[in-house]
């Protein structure tokens, strides 16, 4: 029979765990060897110890120990309490161990009725299975998984409601570590909330954030929704606000990479106009295929643009949509020129010149621009590809 067992005593920071365990792992190198038995550990490395007033105690429980008290539950020797369930079961147990676990059920044996020398207690509102584990748990921290996984939800409540902290920590770090589902989850949010498991709640509230769709399909939220209509409202905004966070973020991704496009065009445009592209071939011939791909990742179709605009015969004002495109680029080459004199891009004097006269409006319009585009750039950290070869003017 498979059996897990929680040491409920042990403490991380309590220091008399760690020179038990030591003291064991002494004891177990003896036994497999010549070396003789360490001396006892001396008091005074107790005095040393964090809690100086706190006296020493042991803290690791053996399996002997835990079988024992196992074996006491299960054959119920010298027993004094009948637990009636709610299903007519009843199970022997021992007042003085149920008084030492639980508090509540303390002042319950007080208050029972005693026939023929036994004292008679309900548990109510659970079935005999959850009982047995509950009970089982209060001798010995020894459960079976199957049973444990099967009654999690019970004994969750049933750790709360009868004050045993060591099994309510059993069954949120189980739920937490593996036992929750989509089809439990709804349920376990609300017991973690009435039984005082902030932690698991959030757990609880984050998983039905990432699988919305599913979870807001199964029976238990369909249960929810009528018993407890608030939760339901709440967790449709926590999605709605985690789903607008991510559309957010995915449009700011959009955006930067625009920039960056932006960035990459304008180191091309530079490209092309101040060293001209080997790669792709002269002016006056077709494109070439990209056998030897260009270092700029933009050149190939800045360059088709380039030609298309000192070629086009549409008449329109302002240019057809890839002729307005291409003056944009150049005006925003020319907002990030800083040597208009010795630039041979096409007219980034021009531009220069007319930036003298634009409205303050439009000045802040085109600084914040290049920013973005700058720091676009900039984001991608002093590894990337290429330096930046533009600095920002003002
Ligand atoms: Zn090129
Ligand atoms: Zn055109
Ligand atoms: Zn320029």
């Amino acid at each position: 029979m498979s059996c897990k067992s929680y040491n409920t005593h042990i403490e991380e920071s309590n220091p008399a765990t760690v020179l038990t365990l030591l003291g064991d792992l002494a004891s177990s190198v003896s036994s497999n060897s010549n070396i003789p038995k360490p001396p006892q550990l001396p008091s005074k490395m107790y005095r040393r110890s964090k809690h100086p007033s706190r006296p020493p105690e042991c803290s690791f429980v053996l399996k002997e120990t835990k079988d024992i008290w196992d074996k006491l539950f299960k054959e119920g020797h010298g027993a004094d309490v009948f637990i009636i369930t709610d299903d007519q079961s009843y199970l022997l147990a021992h007042s003085s161990v149920l008084s030492a676990a639980s508090p509540v059920l303390h002042n319950i044996i007080q208050q029972s009725i005693v026939k023929d020398g036994m004292k008679h207690i309900k548990i109510p509102g659970v079935h005999y299975e959850s009982i047995y584990v509950f009970v089982r748990f209060l001798y010995s921290s020894c459960y079976e998984e199957q049973k444990m996984k099967k009654n999690v939800l019970h004994l969750l409540v049933l750790s709360h409601c009868y004050l045993v902290p060591s099994l309510k920590r059993v069954c949120i770090h189980l739920l937490e570590q593996g036992w929750l589902t989509q089809e439990n989850v709804i349920d376990v949010l609300q017991l973690a909330r009435s039984c005082d498991a902030p932690r698991l709640s959030f757990i609880c509230v984050r998983m039905v954030v990432k699988d919305f769709r599913t979870i807001s399909s199964t029976e238990g939220w369909k249960v929810m929704k009528h018993a407890n209509p608030a939760l339901e409202q709440e967790l449709i905004e926590s999605f709605v606000k985690a789903d607008s966070r991510k559309q957010e973020k995915l449009r700011k991704m959009e955006e930067k990479k625009v920039y960056l496009e932006l960035y990459e065009a304008m180191e091309a445009l530079l490209h092309i106009c101040q060293e001209g592209c080997r790669t792709i071939g002269p002016r006056d011939k077709v494109l070439k295929g990209s056998r030897v791909t260009c270092n700029y990742p933009a050149c190939k179709g800045l360059e088709a643009l380039v030609r298309h605009f000192s070629n086009c015969k549409t008449r329109v004002p302002g240019g057809c949509v890839h002729c307005k495109r291409m003056w944009q680029l150049f005006e925003l080459h020319s907002q990030m020129c800083s040597e208009p004199d010795s630039c041979k891009v096409p007219l980034c004097r021009h531009f220069k010149e007319k930036m003298q006269q634009q409205s303050q409006k439009d000045e802040a319009k085109w600084r914040l621009l290049v920013s973005k585009v700058v720091n676009a750039k900039n984001a991608l950290g002093p590894f990337s590809a290429r330096p930046s070869k533009f600095i920002m003017t003002n």
